[in-house]
């Protein structure tokens, strides 16, 4: 038995499935769980020592790489003032400067706990503005746990294979209209049925918990037609798309404006931090200055706060996103190479610094029951054959992959070398 086999065994007796978030428990391809103890640039090491090469890079927010230096030391002097104060700081309002600069429809942000509570918060917001409950999302989405958007959901949910979790009201899971991804049609078509109780839509811009789907613009830009045509709001869910896709994040790059946006992950530089943004006349609506309520004893925490400020610092240098994209698709592009020499049905999608891998003859994915129609036992053995090898992918056909500054061209040269072993397994 190796560490990490005794430690899920520990593990299983004090927590529900030795884990505290579902997919980390390796349900989706089987086998033990890797229990981790540090990490550094490119590379988490596990509890018995064995380094891998991490596209998981804690499921998006470490873009710089682990343990960056500057943001470790940034966050070690934050320590030493203190942990928590539950009181306004300054750098919260520095914080919330640097994503309204960033982020091209973002004028006012309220600082949360995660994307959970970013997604949960901005939904509130939207019935509280509009007085509507219900709501459209789309099939193989994920917006984290909330119950009104736990229906027909992507990720850990669709890896157990209980899209729709038991414990959600009835009454509130009617009110949640759950319609394929990219298709428009179909959300014009609820419109003309339910248009005028529909609060909003939430989308993730780039789906990114069924794999990596890429939209169609034309479908983004439906959903915000057909939200103004109905007086509803166009909320994205920008958790695993902001300052991933591109520093704009998924409205940026598709240039589509929605109302309200939501963050996580990147925005925390790893720190358990989210935000919820939109225009001053939205946001006006959240308490204290409106009457839509949503609190935190830890919201804005000095720490948190620290790591996400220093982490868009960083981000911000020109030379980023260019360098980071390219490495993404030189990644992908081997990938493929490697597929096809070994004869392998295998496609490959890209969103900036985020990617799907697909075992699938097919040439493009575009919606859930696509991504359902790949191959997952060929997933499996692909992935335990590069975990052998010292590479670490997410341990589910359902995730997307994520790549940070650090993956350079030799890291790039030695997952490609495991990749070539791994479809040879096939
Ligand atoms: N929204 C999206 C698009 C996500 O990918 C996730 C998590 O993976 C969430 C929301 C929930 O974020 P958190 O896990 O921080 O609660």
């Amino acid at each position: 038995m190796n560490r990490s086999e005794q430690a899920f065994a520990d593990a299983q007796q004090v927590l529900p499935g030795g884990v505290n978030s579902p997919v980390r428990a390796f349900n989706g391809v089987g086998g033990t769980p890797v229990f981790m103890q540090k990490a550094a640039g490119a590379h988490v090491i596990d509890i018995d020592g064995k380094p891998y090469i991490d596209y998981v890079l804690s499921w998006g927010p470490m873009i710089l790489g682990h343990a960056h230096p500057q943001v470790i030391s940034a966050v070690q002097a934050a320590c030493v003032d203190g942990l928590s104060f539950g009181a306004p700081t300054e750098r919260e309002t520095q914080l919330a400067q640097l994503i309204c600069s960033l982020m091209p429809n973002i004028e006012k942000v309220r600082l949360v706990n995660s994307g959970t509570e970013a997604t949960m918060t901005a939904l509130r917001l939207a019935r509280g503005i509009t007085g509507r409950n219900k709501i459209i999302k789309f099939e193989g989405c994920y917006h984290g746990h909330v119950d009104s958007l736990l229906v027909k959901a992507g990720s850990g949910a669709l890896t157990l294979g209980v899209p729709t979790s038991p414990g959600i009201s009835s009454t509130l899971a009617a009110e949640t209209l759950a319609l394929p991804y990219n298709d428009s049609a179909a959300v014009c078509d609820a419109f003309q049925h339910y248009g005028e109780q529909i609060a909003a839509i939430m989308v993730e811009p780039v789906a990114g918990n069924m794999n990596l789907v890429v939209p169609d613009r034309e479908f983004l830009q439906t959903l915000r037609d057909c939200c103004d045509q109905h007086g509803s709001l166009l909320i994205f869910d920008e958790v695993m798309t902001g300052f991933r896709v591109s520093q704009q994040g998924a409205q940026g790059f598709f240039n589509i404006r929605p109302d309200l946006t939501c963050l996580g992950k990147v925005v925390g530089g790893g720190m358990p931090l989210g935000a919820v943004g939109g225009s001053a006349t939205l946001m006006n609506h959240l308490a204290p200055a409106g009457p839509v309520y949503q609190a935190g004893t830890l919201s804005g925490n000095p720490i948190a706060t620290m790591a996400g400020l220093t982490t868009l610092q960083l981000i911000r240098d020109l030379d980023f996103y260019p360098t980071l994209i390219a490495r993404s698709t030189k990644l992908l592009a081997g990938l493929q190479h490697a597929a096809d020499d070994a004869g392998v049905a295998f496609t490959t999608q890209q969103a900036g610094s985020m990617f799907g891998i697909f075992f699938s003859a097919q040439k493009s994915i575009r919606s859930f029951s696509d991504v359902m129609a790949c191959d997952v036992s060929r997933f499996k053995t692909f992935f335990h054959s590069m975990l052998r090898q010292g590479v670490y992918l997410a341990p589910s056909a359902f995730e997307a992959g994520f790549m940070s500054i650090m993956h350079d061209d030799t890291i790039i040269e030695q997952t490609l070398a495991a990749a070539r072993q791994a479809f040879a397994e096939q």
